[in-house]
């Protein structure tokens, strides 16, 4: 007698199939997700690396630069990091390719607009051609000390770099980068965490409530992690 399969055994496997399917997704998910969570925080550690760089060839000085989003990752004579980084200047001003942004400066789960497109800001027409990079300084390490880093008492505690975006929860758009000084301004892309590097170099992935909001809070007075002295 010749086997065939019933429609009931058929539908069985599918379901199984559907089944199983459906518990491999999530964890499919989660690994591509750790993955970028990974990627960025490497990025985020060149910055720190670029940063240290900086303050060696500057007397210990550390990046200056100003508001402006493209400033940080621009050459070492105007106060960014840009040079240390590998970054070539005409791909931030100078030509007509003004605002694009380098890959460095720019995490798989969106950047200062929300995007993942490096040319994201400048083919926003209402906004200035900013860079749409997810990265900014604590900018208080601009004003303490001068400005000079190898001052800086707490450096294991003081955050130097985090993952940016004027909307901390929902990670979305900020003409904001370049730098920070409260967690308003923060980004959270990474299941709710945030990456973050610190002045002695060490990174670290950390929750939203993990990070003081800002200066003034009690908890950061211990911490020292915006700040110094308030
Ligand atoms: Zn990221």
């Amino acid at each position: 007698m010749k086997q065939k399969f019933t429609l009931i055994e058929l539908l069985v496997v599918i379901a199984i199939i559907a089944i199983l399917a459906s518990m491999l997704l999530p964890a499919l998910n989660k690994a591509r997700e750790t993955a970028k969570r990974i990627k960025c925080i490497g990025k985020i550690k060149q910055i720190a690396q670029g940063t240290t760089l900086y303050s060696m060839e500057y007397d210990g000085y550390g990046p200056s630069g100003d508001f402006l989003p493209n400033n940080l990752f621009v050459s070492s004579t105007r106060g960014g990091i840009g040079k240390q980084l590998g970054v070539p200047t005409r791909m931030l001003y100078n030509n007509s390719d003004y605002g694009i942004t380098p890959s460095i400066a720019l995490c798989d789960n969106g950047g200062a607009y929300g995007d993942n497109n490096p040319l994201f800001a400048s083919k926003n027409t209402v906004s200035t051609r900013n860079m749409n990079n997810s990265y900014s300084l604590n900018r208080n390490l601009i004003q303490e000390n001068s400005g000079k880093l190898k001052l800086v008492k707490n450096a294991s505690g003081r955050m130097l770099a985090a993952t940016s975006g004027i909307d901390g929860w929902h990670n979305l758009t900020s003409r904001r980068g370049g730098y920070i000084e409260s967690r308003a301004y923060m980004a959270f892309r990474h299941n709710r965490m945030g990456n973050f590097a610190f002045v002695d170099g060490h990174c670290e992935t950390r929750k939203r409530e993990e990070v003081p909001s800002g200066a003034y809070e009690v908890y950061d007075g211990k911490l020292h992690f915006w700040k110094q002295d308030y």
